[in-house]
């Protein structure tokens, strides 16, 4: 079996503005005199999430509600530091889940269908490793996205972000003879370097080859990569550097 194992967001799909768009949306929605954000949402919002911190397992916050739980302090957080009152920044806070994961809010990139058609047709099969929301099924039902994949493994529920080790044990296990994997992310921490401590193939996706790792800028270049057997990662990354 020839295995693409693909992270979500930035790579397949993203949500519009992504945390900073669901706050924008609640307050839009519910509290409009709040409505006008900064740039930039606080750093402590963005070092609260799971993923920030992936050297913590957190295989306790089993359930939907325990995962989101352990955030709302941080979003209560945001709320205040945005002269949101305290009761309502109390509500607010369990009211991002909603909205973060709104189906309207939630794209695939133009690419994404085509080049998972045309891997699929090159006899590769395809995984799902993510770190992302319990609610990850749903959202790729609204995209559409549910049946492309052997397996979906999402952190909300194996409590393993990547890269830690254990995000990549078992993504491959018990699918039959692999006989060629390669991980495909767009986060050089989490998906490039964990791919290849656990001893895959890696690429870079939608990022600029300014790394000195193999990198494609969007995944019509990507199938190319992948059907060009002669070509090594490393000479990809030079040829797309001066092309
Ligand atoms: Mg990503």
């Amino acid at each position: 079996m020839k295995l693409l194992v693909w992270d979500f967001n930035g790579t397949l799909g993203y949500r519009d503005d992504h945390w900073r768009g669901a706050i924008q949306d609640l307050l839009t929605a519910e509290a409009p005199e709040f409505a006008t954000l900064p740039a930039q949402l606080p750093p402590f919002l963005r070092s609260s999430f799971p993923w920030r911190t992936p050297e913590l397992a957190h295989p306790h916050l089993n359930t939907a509600a325990l995962w989101w739980s352990a955030l709302e302090p941080a979003f209560e957080r945001t709320f205040r530091s945005l002269s949101v009152d305290p009761a309502r920044a109390e509500r607010f806070a369990r009211g991002v889940r909603r909205y973060y994961c709104a189906s309207h809010r939630w794209h695939l990139y133009p690419d994404t269908l085509p080049a998972l058609d045309a891997l699929s047709a090159q006899g590769w099969h395809h995984v799902l490793l993510t770190n992302h929301v319990p609610e990850l099924p749903k959202i790729l039902r609204g995209l559409g996205l549910a049946g492309r994949f052997d397996r979906i493994v999402n952190s909300a529920t194996s409590g393993y972000e990547k890269p830690h080790p254990e995000a990549f044990a078992h993504a491959a296990e018990g699918l039959g003879e692999v006989e060629d994997i390669w991980m495909i992310g767009d986060s050089i921490t989490s998906d490039f370097e964990g791919a290849k401590r656990a001893g895959w193939n890696a690429v870079l996706v939608r990022q600029e080859p300014k790394h000195s790792v193999p990198c494609v800028t969007n995944l019509t270049d990507l199938v190319t990569f992948l059907a060009t057997p002669a070509a090594t990662p490393s000479n990809w990354a030079v040829a797309l550097l001066h092309r």
